[in-house]
């Protein structure tokens, strides 16, 4: 991180503290486990803090198991789109239940989506590279900023094996010109170590990853795919694999056209 790096953190104007900074600079965090990097981010920032879960794959799933184990009241949220996989609308009362959870629902402008499809049709997705980012960034991006904008930090279950746009992931980033920190308990976690806790702690998932979606997004924009394919390549399917990402996990600009 370079020297120059903001030390404040929100609009409170609360700084992080020098010694977690400190850690976060040096790399150290970098070699705790992800139990121990979810416990240090529960002493540091709960309630201002909040996992990110998609429901439409296991990595979120276990960390929202994790976290509840540490914190029952930890908080968790999902950007409904409003075009997601009805297994998915299921999995999130399913999970509601069974961990007693209030989940954040996070929803898109009405407005917005409105123009957009008024203008640009149902499934404009499919005709460009630049609609379907202008559908990713109104219906994901664009929330999830104004829902961030409330906290200290975000946990996410990105792992570096994942694709080739997620190799360098830390496990403690700093976003939005210091004012946001992302926490990715698993970026060091193989496809095995996920299937292991799912196993070990009964994990409950989503049904369409029995029938082929190793990842599951939004019912236009995900599909099944053939067994030892790359669990990515059923995610807009008919783009170069390099622009496979909804523009939540990469750098964005400011104005948002970094997705
Ligand atoms: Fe729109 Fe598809 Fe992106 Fe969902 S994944 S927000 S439907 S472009």
């Amino acid at each position: 991180m370079p020297a120059t790096a903001p030390t404040l953190l929100r609009q409170d104007g609360k700084t992080i503290d020098s010694g977690i900074l400190d850690d976060i600079r040096a790399g150290r965090l970098d070699g705790l486990g992800a139990e121990e990097i979810l416990i240090w981010s529960i002493k540091n920032f709960h309630p201002r803090l909040a996992l990110s879960c998609s429901f439409g794959n296991a990595e979120g799933l276990v960390l929202l198991d994790m976290m509840h184990r540490i914190e029952p009241a930890s908080r968790v949220y999902v950007l409904d789109t409003g075009r997601l996989h009805q297994a998915t609308y299921d999995l999130i009362d399913r999970v509601r239940e069974r961990y007693d959870k209030a989940i954040e629902v996070v929803f898109p402008e009405a407005a917005a989506v409105q123009a957009m499809v008024r203008r640009h049709g149902m499934n404009l997705f499919y005709e460009s590279l630049e609609k379907r980012q202008l559908c990713c960034r109104l219906r994901k991006v664009e929330p999830n900023r104004r829902y961030l904008s409330e906290l200290d930090a975000h946990v996410t279950g990105l792992r570096r094996e994942q694709s080739m746009t997620r190799s360098a992931v830390a496990k403690v980033e700093v976003e939005d010109e210091g004012r946001l920190l992302k926490i990715n308990p698993l970026a060091d976690w193989s496809q095995d170590d996920v299937a292991s806790y799912v196993r070990e702690h009964n994990v409950p998932l989503n049904r369409l990853h029995a029938e082929g979606f190793p990842s599951v997004g939004c019912a236009p924009c995900s599909r099944a795919v053939q067994p030892g394919d790359d669990p990515r390549s059923g995610r807009w399917w008919w783009e170069n694999a390099d622009t496979r990402e909804c523009g939540l996990h990469v750098g964005e600009e400011k104005d948002g056209s970094g997705i």
